[in-house]
């Protein structure tokens, strides 16, 4: 596919291959773009702001509405677009792109409801012939820059509501999965987007990622990603906003008076969605002592039946991580752990980019597993026998994204609403359950800022005040 700078669809001298990670196959190449074309891609986003902005709130509306219905005519094309460039399976591709169509009616629907409000002047001696408002005025040119898990989704997020504040756009999609995005750039254009209103510019993040980052006429950054890239751009941003949507080690906790075979359930879905590679993916869960075996053993029945492998047959339950790499990564921290003294209960082995999916307990403070992101289909046990305790312990590593608490109780459940420090807390179900219009996102080194339409909406957009001295 080509990427799209200046209104058009642009190839360059050189191209990067996108892999089905399952196999190997080639499915498609893209353009490398270079320095030049990140000027390019500014330049006519400039002009694409000067259109933006003038565009009316029910244009925008309808714009997305459009894409919306595009995107959902053609939904099983962006499944298996999200599928084979990916790690998902073709059932969990199908679920991505859905919510992509919910992600982009809301924003179409937000667009409305951009407020501002009347300011009592007269609050204060000196102003009681003033009388004004504001109202929410466009940030600018946003530069969007994406991760692989979510390749359709977490571009709507960014393009939503970028558009139903009136702003232009540049999108940096991740280079191993740039397709569901590019796919999506052209529903937009194909729904009456005014073509340098968006830019696509695809190719190596950690080279032209600085380029576009520091330039001055980029008003925001809006990054999903991880740690070290998003650290990387806050050194590099200069004075513009900086939205980051950063990884975790997601802890959950299961107290002792809940139905087991529901916790185990929800707890198993959210450790393996995506092969493990989702920002609120399970990682660490908290059992209460009194129900520990009962949990250990049904987990791992459960998790042993998981059917591996080919991601695009209806029955696959888990695909394969994005990379061999990173595959070889997570295998290489499970076998680290256990040498540190934790028990792999099951799991733990590694096929080309396949890691099964793998149960440790035992697993020691010290062990990378336990204090880092796996991003990968291995969950840790732990046993626990107090509800402060459990908390604590969730609360020790520098993440906080989402956390869950299983539990009937309605005052230790409360308990740990208040008492887990994180973006959102989940009672009840595990840590990968995601509105797509909720406020989203984290605190210490999982982010800065919130998605969520109406949340990323106030993120793209600066009040505006205009105060009138009435002369009587
Ligand atoms: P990544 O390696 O950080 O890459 C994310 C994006 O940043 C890619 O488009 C990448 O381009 C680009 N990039 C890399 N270095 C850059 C630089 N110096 N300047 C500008 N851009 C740069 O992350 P990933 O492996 O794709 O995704 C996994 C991470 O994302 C995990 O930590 C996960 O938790 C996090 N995540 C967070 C959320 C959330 O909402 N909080 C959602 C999903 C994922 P290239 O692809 O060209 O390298």
């Amino acid at each position: 596919m080509k990427m799209l700078i200046g209104g058009k669809w642009i190839t360059a001298n050189e191209t990067i291959n996108v892999i089905d990670p399952f196999d190997n196959s080639l499915i498609d190449v893209i353009p490398k773009a270079t320095e030049k074309d990140a000027m390019d891609a500014i330049e006519s986003a400039k002009r694409g702001f000067e259109i933006a902005r003038k565009l009316t709130v029910f244009e925008r509306y309808s714009i997305l509405q459009k894409t919306a219905e595009y995107v959902e005519k053609n939904k099983e094309d962006f499944a298996v677009t999200i599928a084979r460039e990916g790690s998902k399976t073709i059932k969990e591709a199908r679920k991505e792109a859905n919510r992509c169509v919910n992600t982009l009616r809301v924003s179409a629907e937000e667009a409305k409801r951009l407020l501002g409000e009347t300011i009592p002047f007269d609050s204060f001696p000196g102003g009681e012939s003033k009388l004004g408002y504001f109202y929410r005025q466009p940030i600018g040119i946003v530069l969007a820059i994406t991760p692989f898990n979510d390749p359709l989704n977490l571009v709507a997020h960014k393009l939503g509501p970028a558009i139903a504040a009136g702003n232009s756009v540049i999108l940096k999609p991740a280079t191993v999965t740039p397709l569901s995005a590019l796919k999506l750039a052209e529903a937009f254009i194909a729904s009456g987007l005014p073509a340098e209103c968006l830019q696509v510019i695809t190719g190596n993040g950690s080279e032209i990622g600085p380029v576009l980052v520091r330039d001055e006429r980029i008003r925001m950054v809006s990054f999903t990603g991880g740690y070290d890239a998003g650290k990387e751009i806050t050194k590099t941003a200069g004075i513009k906003k900086i939205g980051m949507e950063l990884g975790s080690n997601s802890p959950v906790i299961v107290w002792n008076d809940v139905d087991v075979d529901y916790a185990v359930d929800s707890c198993v879905s959210g450790a393996f969605w995506a092969a493990g590679q989702n920002c609120i993916g399970v990682q660490r869960i908290y059992i209460h002592k009194k129900i520990y075996n009962e949990f250990r053993d049904k987990f791992i029945a459960r998790t042993v039946k998981y059917k591996i492998g080919n991601k695009m047959q209806e029955d696959c339950d888990m695909g394969p991580m994005i990379t061999e790499k990173e595959a070889e990564r997570v295998e290489k921290w499970v076998k680290e752990a256990v040498g540190l003294g934790a028990n792999c209960l099951c799991g733990g082995k590694r096929k080309g980019a396949i890691m099964e999916p793998t149960v440790l307990d035992n697993v020691p403070e010290n062990a990378t597993i336990h204090k880092e992101e796996v991003f990968g289909p291995a969950v840790n046990l732990y046993q626990i026998e107090g509800m402060d305790e459990a908390i604590e312990k969730a609360n020790s590593l520098p993440f906080g994204l989402h956390a869950a608490v299983f539990c009937n109780n309605i005052n230790l459940a409360m308990k740990a609403a208040y008492g887990l420090d994180c973006g959102g807390v989940i009672v009840n179900d595990s840590t990968d359950y995601r509105l797509d219009s909720m406020p989203f996102g984290g605190i210490k080194n999982s982010g800065l800022g919130r998605e969520g339409i109406k949340f990323s909406l106030q993120e793209m957009t600066e009040p505006k005040m205009v105060c009138i001295n009435v002369m009587n």
